[in-house]
């Protein structure tokens, strides 16, 4: 009931600095509609006077529109303002029908409040200057011309500016506390996302680490299960890695490491392709769905590609460069296969193309 009525069910949170505007917008509106029906009901049953009864009952057309209009494209930057045009017009429009008499004058000092609310501190404060000067030039003439002195002029004045003052430092105080709360929500979510990042993301390489490995794994196996689609995954090792180590140092053995996992990540730079460090010197490759043909041709250039960059290793024989061996697996027949099946198949394969000479490729359907 709350939400429907005064949050046009909205979904906004009350810290977000756009939920007082809104509140505001439909209570002006509420309200406006309540003020009208009561002083147009008395007006013309009460105290006889036709036009002032009409009018009110005119008012509560852009009101009533105002308020479903909220409702239909909940657009509240749009709603504030045509809420505040239709105060600003109302009040004058029925302070210079009374001639600012008596308390009708009371009116204008509502202005400031609502429209500093509805309209922020900039825009506010030129609606309000803008509003004071008609008030304060309607004053002037009725009251000097009558009954009431130029010392009530200046009084109303005084009072009128000084609360017009104390609300535009008050809205401004609002919203500067909130765009540093804003910002501040900015980097946090930049920080969450960076630490997110940084969880699944293997430092050396730059590619996924095993702990994104063992996540995204079961998620693209049922993914391309569902889907009918081959799921294609290769484990990528390099080939006599410790004795390039022993041989050149730990540091070259990092270069090395680092050159491949460039070439990992540029050979899935396709949107759904993935590339991961899973250990020391393995990785592992999950492919978006392509033909057995295109999987076996994608997974010779990645091992030449590597050859290609002749890395000197002088214990990898016969090739004296640094290669890498890769068994992969493209399942087609999900039947009664669990993606850990598919994982020892490619695992079976690398295993099969070390003890065959290392530097090969094999890749099976299942
Ligand atoms: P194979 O061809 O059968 O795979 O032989 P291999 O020597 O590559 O395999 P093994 O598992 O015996 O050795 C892996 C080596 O990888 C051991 C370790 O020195 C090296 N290694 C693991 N992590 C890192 C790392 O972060 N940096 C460096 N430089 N070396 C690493
Ligand atoms: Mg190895
Ligand atoms: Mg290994």
């Amino acid at each position: 009931m709350y939400k429907n009525i005064l949050l046009s069910n909205i979904d906004i949170d009350t810290s977000h600095k756009n939920y007082r505007k809104l509140l505001m917008t439909n209570l002006g509106y509420l309200l406006a509609f309540c003020v009208y029906v009561m002083f147009s009901f008395t007006h013309i049953f009460m105290h006889d006077n036709l036009t002032a009864g009409l009018l009110e009952l005119i008012f509560i057309v852009p009101a009533l529109y105002g308020f479903f209009k909220l409702r239909s494209d909940k657009n509240i930057q749009k709603s504030a303002m045509l809420a505040s045009y239709l105060l600003f017009t109302t009040i004058l429009i029925v302070l210079f029908l009374f001639q600012f008499k008596e308390c009708i004058v009371a009116w204008a000092l509502l202005f400031p409040f609502v429209a500093m609310n509805l309209c922020g501190p900039k825009r506010g404060l030129r609606f309000i200057i803008v509003f004071n000067i008609i008030v304060y030039i309607g004053a002037y003439y009725f009251w000097t011309d009558t009954h009431l002195s130029f010392i009530s002029f200046a009084r109303f004045v005084t009072v009128s500016m000084i609360i017009s003052t104390l609300v535009f430092f008050y809205e401004k105080s609002i919203t500067s506390s909130f765009e540093k709360q804003e910002q501040l929500n900015a980097s946090l979510i930049a920080s969450i996302e960076e630490a997110r990042e940084l969880a699944i993301t293997d430092a050396l390489t730059g590619l996924y680490n095993k702990r994104h490995f063992d996540t995204i794994l079961s998620e693209e196996f049922n993914r391309a299960k569902r889907a009918d689609e081959p799921f294609i995954l290769a484990i990528v090792d390099i080939d006599n890695f410790k004795p390039y180590n022993d041989t050149y140092g730990h540091d070259s053995g990092n270069n090395a490491l680092e050159i491949v996992g460039k070439i990992l990540n540029r050979q899935t730079s396709r949107s759904g392709d993935y590339a991961f460090r899973i250990g020391g010197e393995e990785f592992a490759v999950i492919l978006q769905s392509r033909s057995s043909e295109n999987v076996d041709n994608h997974f010779n250039d990645l091992r030449s590609k590597i050859e290609d960059k002749k890395i000197e290793h002088m214990n990898n024989k016969p090739y004296n460069l640094l290669t890498v061996s890769i068994g992969a697996v493209s399942v087609v027949n999900y039947e009664g296969l669990t993606v850990m099946d598919a994982y020892r198949e490619a695992d079976k394969n690398l295993y099969a193309m070390k003890d065959k000479g290392r530097n090969k490729v094999l890749v099976s359907k299942i």
